[in-house]
């Protein structure tokens, strides 16, 4: 059985194990660590898992540091992260997207609830691939991949090289929540968190050459941008 590995970092013997026995029946592959310093070392055994499953409070390092610090590291800046919390005030939350979690589960949880959130987050990293040479369209705008040209309904726009990665992260991502350091990350390839006020610069700029269609990303106020899920408006709306 080759299905993908899952990284259980989780310092509850009893959870671990569990589910490590329900994550393999539903067809994955297992690794657990019980700290954040373990886990940190075996994100980076090969082959590097495709999920980590992280718990927020463990003995050694927060679950969040461990995140911040697999961000950091080339490579496993892009394995999703799902972090999962005893708490489950919005401030928690908020520190785990700005860390760069994926999602969050809140325990107690269900493995069932488990198991279609590591399905979702796994059809979503698929989906970010991105297919060289393709055209992404959403609601009136057009991207052709290959060219690095936009269209808003017939008429072509000129965005920076940028602009162009900003677009086309927000649409291979939409409807997913994309902090600045995020977007910091995976558009600029920089982790300097003093240079979040430069995406919002360039986010502004974006919205602004996208002309009515900038509706589609959304502003998240403290945590950071979102592309629409699904296209509301598809031409310009009446005066
Ligand atoms: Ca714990």
């Amino acid at each position: 059985m080759s299905g993908e590995l899952i990284l259980i970092v989780e310092d509850e013997r009893d959870l671990a194990e569990t589910l490590e026995y329900n994550l393999e029946r539903a067809g994955y592959r297992t690794r657990v660590a019980s700290d954040g310093q373990q886990a940190l070392r075996l994100s980076l055994e090969e082959p590097v898992p495709d999920v980590v499953l992280l718990d927020l409070m463990l003995p050694d390092i927060s679950g969040t540091e461990v995140c911040r610090r697999l961000r950091q590291d080339e490579r496993t800046r892009k394995v999703p992260v799902i972090m999962v919390t005893a708490k489950g005030e919005e401030i928690d939350r908020v520190v785990g997207f700005e860390v760069g979690a994926d999602d969050y589960v809140i325990k107690p949880y269900s493995v069932r609830e488990l198991t279609l959130r590591i399905k979702a987050i796994l059809r979503r990293a698929r989906a970010d691939e991105a297919p060289a040479g393709s055209e992404l369209v959403f609601g009136a705008v057009r991207v052709d991949t290959a060219s690095h040209r936009v269209w808003l309904e017939n008429h072509e726009l000129s965005l920076t090289a940028l602009e162009f990665k900003l677009l086309t992260t927000f649409i291979m991502r939409k409807g997913r929540v994309q902090t600045r350091e995020v977007l910091l990350n995976d558009v600029w390839g920089i982790h300097a968190h003093v240079m979040t006020r430069t995406v919002d610069t360039h986010v502004k700029r974006l919205r602004e050459k996208l002309d009515w269609a900038g509706v589609y990303i959304e502003t998240l106020r403290g945590v950071g941008y979102r592309f629409k899920e699904e296209p509301e408006l598809l031409t310009k709306p009446e005066p």
